[in-house]
């Protein structure tokens, strides 16, 4: 993986609506974060529709305010997309320019997306979208803005809801930053009172028991599970199997 001239990586999150990135790879980026790597976590819904009482023109004030306080804890950089939730792919050239201008202001080593197992269509659309901007941001012409970037960064998929239907290949022992991942959902109240409501759901139980599942099968207390993207030019050669 390339390395920034400081001899650190450039981390993008980028998920559908704000408190996906947390949910699924929360403390994964917060760990880079804490190695001192740069993390940007772009999230391309506005995520104006969930909840029961705030209007969504309210609430997507409200998630923008809740996504600036979950990034602050681990020192993450916000960008929002600003796509009415459930209409990701409504527009999909548009749509798909908007991430390929973020990837090209990211420059991201590293780009942890959803998987396309994954139950939302918001959710399954921005996957999509991801790996075809992913290699669009290295294409000059595709943009007049910002520079393309040099190579298709490496994709990792991250879990789905209750890892239904994802089987990881690789795990990240997330046992020191679970506290902090935990409190960047807890900056989400909004969808900590919705996801009550709407789904039966205590997300931070979820988010604890989820851990500790895929903790037992990556050998650690607490852990995250992601597979790799695999799709020609996004394919790393090494010298030797590890
Ligand atoms: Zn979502």
């Amino acid at each position: 993986m390339a390395e920034t001239e400081e001899g650190k990586r450039s981390i993008m999150g980028i998920g559908a609506h704000p408190d996906d990135l947390e949910i699924s790879c929360g403390g994964t980026l917060a760990a880079y974060a804490g190695h001192g790597h740069r993390v940007t976590m772009c999230h391309v819904c506005r995520g104006d529709k969930g909840h029961f009482r705030l209007p969504p023109g309210e609430l997507r004030q409200v998630r923008c305010a809740e996504a600036g306080a979950a990034a602050r804890l681990i020192g993450a950089g916000v960008v929002m997309l600003d796509v009415p939730d459930g209409e990701a792919g409504s527009d999909w050239a548009g749509q798909r320019l908007r991430v390929v201008e973020a990837i090209r202001e990211a420059k991201p080593d590293l780009i942890i997306t959803h998987a396309p197992e994954d139950y939302h269509p918001d959710h399954v659309a921005v996957q999509r979208m991801v790996v075809e901007a992913a290699f669009l941001a290295t294409v000059p012409y595709v943009s007049p803005c910002r520079e393309a970037i040099g190579r298709v960064p490496e994709i990792r998929l991250m879990d789905t809801y209750a890892g239904v239907n994802f089987v990881p290949t690789e795990y990240v022992d997330i046992t020191a930053t679970l506290a902090v991942k935990q409190a960047m959902m807890e900056s989400y109240r909004s969808q900590v009172d919705w996801l009550k409501e709407h789904d039966g759901l205590d997300i931070l139980e979820f988010i604890a028991v989820g851990a500790r599942y895929r903790g037992f099968q990556g050998g650690c207390r607490y852990a995250e599970g992601f597979r790799k993207h695999v799709a020609g030019l996004f394919i790393r050669s090494a010298p030797i199997l590890t």
